[in-house]
């Protein structure tokens, strides 16, 4: 028995699959990070497997427009790339940027993916003004985030009060549930179709990107910290805040890579502030020399922050390992915490590299393992959650739970947490079409 697999090119054909209420799977660009996409089957573990439906939504007609109100409407097959390009040519950007701008935004509002720019302009959670979904029955509903959340369930209050301790964090270990355009954000497709979302944009301002070099965080990570404490009051003029270390270098070609055995970390700076920024920022640093300070222009700011994530994504294909890496946030307090961690599992042998969102505490540590290696650093990678659990962090921060990550989430659910996902899966979910297998979906009874 095999899976049934369809893709779409029409929202009409979309509807008519919707109604017949098979179980299924929808992706989009195929870019998450926690669905392993070349193991899917195995992974989705569906007893009756020809009744079971993976589908592609990346052909459904794409379209954007802006609006007089400045918010951009993006239906459809869109990816972060197109609409980017889009804007600029009508002098307005986009306010969230992952660093994989072919994932498709649709996908984006289900994953609420944030990126680079999350420092400066928060989630994108809170930037969807509105949006439309296509339920169980194929109909197609708005939501407002003016609206408040809705649902008949004693658990939405508790749940709401739990949610408060991660209001700050760029998501929680659940969504948020509390505005109308919520019950799509982070819901990861296992309660209806994303088909449009209508986004806040921003001006398209001038931006200098700079670089400084800085010592291997292995050995000496207070430089890295005195920047990031000295970043945090300043996201009005700082959008963005990154770091790739020594071991990312690697990945580049040698004419492009950055320093010398050195770390990095990347500023984006609107430019009407630079000034201000150099002076209030920069050269009050103690312990990182002007002379390690550099502009670099946009693009390879963009090429290169961008090679380590995809040169793991296409290691671990070559190796046949699904990815061993982490994406927790923590709170400021915490992040020498973490970064202790990471310097552990740094000496246990195996390669690693590690980047990520420097300025918002959240770097992704990636082990790049042999097959025989896999198992050992998914054991040392496991005994973090303890950690973030106890230091009241977000496990997974942007990449969502997926079908990967689903073993480590189950401590952070408590029965608030289940019984709301149950009550809004029985409303939202009735035939359990969605997703079955998702972090949602594992409490139906
Ligand atoms: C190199 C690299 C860098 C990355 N950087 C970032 C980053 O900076 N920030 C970030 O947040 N993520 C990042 N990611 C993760 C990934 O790009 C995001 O999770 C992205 O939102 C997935 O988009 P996609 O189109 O590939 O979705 P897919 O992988 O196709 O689907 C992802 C999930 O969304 C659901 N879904 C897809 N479309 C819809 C829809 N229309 N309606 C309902 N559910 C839907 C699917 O069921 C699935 O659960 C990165 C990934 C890679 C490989």
């Amino acid at each position: 028995m095999a899976y049934q697999y369809k893709t779409f090119y029409s929202y009409d054909d979309l509807k008519g699959h919707l109604l017949t209420h098979k179980p299924g799977f929808y992706h989009a660009s195929k870019t998450s990070t926690v669905i392993p996409y070349d193991k899917i089957e195995s992974f989705l573990n569906w007893g009756h497997r020809d009744d079971f439906y993976i589908c592609d939504l990346s052909g459904l007609p794409g379209h954007m427009e802006l609006l007089s109100n400045s918010n951009l409407v993006v239906r459809g097959a869109v990816s972060w790339e197109e609409a980017r390009k889009f804007l600029i040519s009508k002098g307005r950007t986009l306010k969230t940027s992952p660093t994989e701008q072919l994932a498709l935004i649709t996908a984006g509002v289900a994953t609420s993916c944030t990126g680079e720019r999350c420092f400066g302009f928060g989630t994108l959670r809170s930037q969807i003004a509105r949006l439309k979904y296509l339920n169980f029955n194929g109909e197609e509903k708005n939501l407002f985030r003016d609206d408040s959340f809705q649902i008949n369930s004693s658990h939405l209050n508790p749940y709401q009060a739990g949610f408060q301790h991660y209001r700050l964090f760029k998501n929680a270990p659940y969504p948020r549930f509390e505005n109308a355009t919520d019950l799509m954000i982070g819901t990861e497709g296992q309660l209806g179709i994303v088909t449009e979302a209508e986004l806040e944009t921003a001006d398209n301002e001038d931006v200098t990107y700079l670089f400084i070099l800085l010592p291997r965080w292995e050995e000496n990570y207070e430089p890295h910290m005195e920047i990031f404490g000295a970043v945090q009051a300043h996201r009005q003029s700082i959008l963005s805040c990154e770091f790739l270390d020594a071991n990312c270098m690697n990945y580049l070609k040698p004419e492009e890579r950055l320093g010398t055995n050195q770390d990095v970390i990347f500023l984006e700076v609107k430019s009407s502030a630079f000034d201000n920024i150099y002076r209030r920022v920069l050269c009050r640093l103690s312990l990182t020399s002007q002379d390690d300070v550099f502009k670099i222009p946009e693009n390879k700011f963009h090429h290169v922050r961008a090679a380590a994530p995809q040169a793991i994504f296409e290691e671990n294909s070559k190796m046949g390992v699904v990815k061993v890496g982490t994406d927790a946030q923590v709170t400021a307090d915490k992040f020498s915490d973490l970064l202790n961690c990471y310097r552990e599992y740094s000496r246990t042998g195996v390669r690693y590299c590690l980047f990520g969102h420097f300025g918002d505490a959240h770097l992704h540590f990636n082990y790049m393992p042999s097959k025989e290696e896999a198992a050992r650093c998914e054991d040392e990678l496991e005994r973090l959650y303890d950690k973030v659990y106890a230091w009241r962090g977000s496990p997974f921060a942007e990449h969502g739970i997926g079908l990967l990550k689903q073993k480590y989430i189950r401590r952070f659910h408590g029965l608030n947490q289940l019984g709301l996902f149950h009550d809004i899966k029985k409303e939202h979910d009735p035939y359990n079409q969605f997703f079955p297998q998702g972090f949602m979906g594992q409490v139906i009874k």
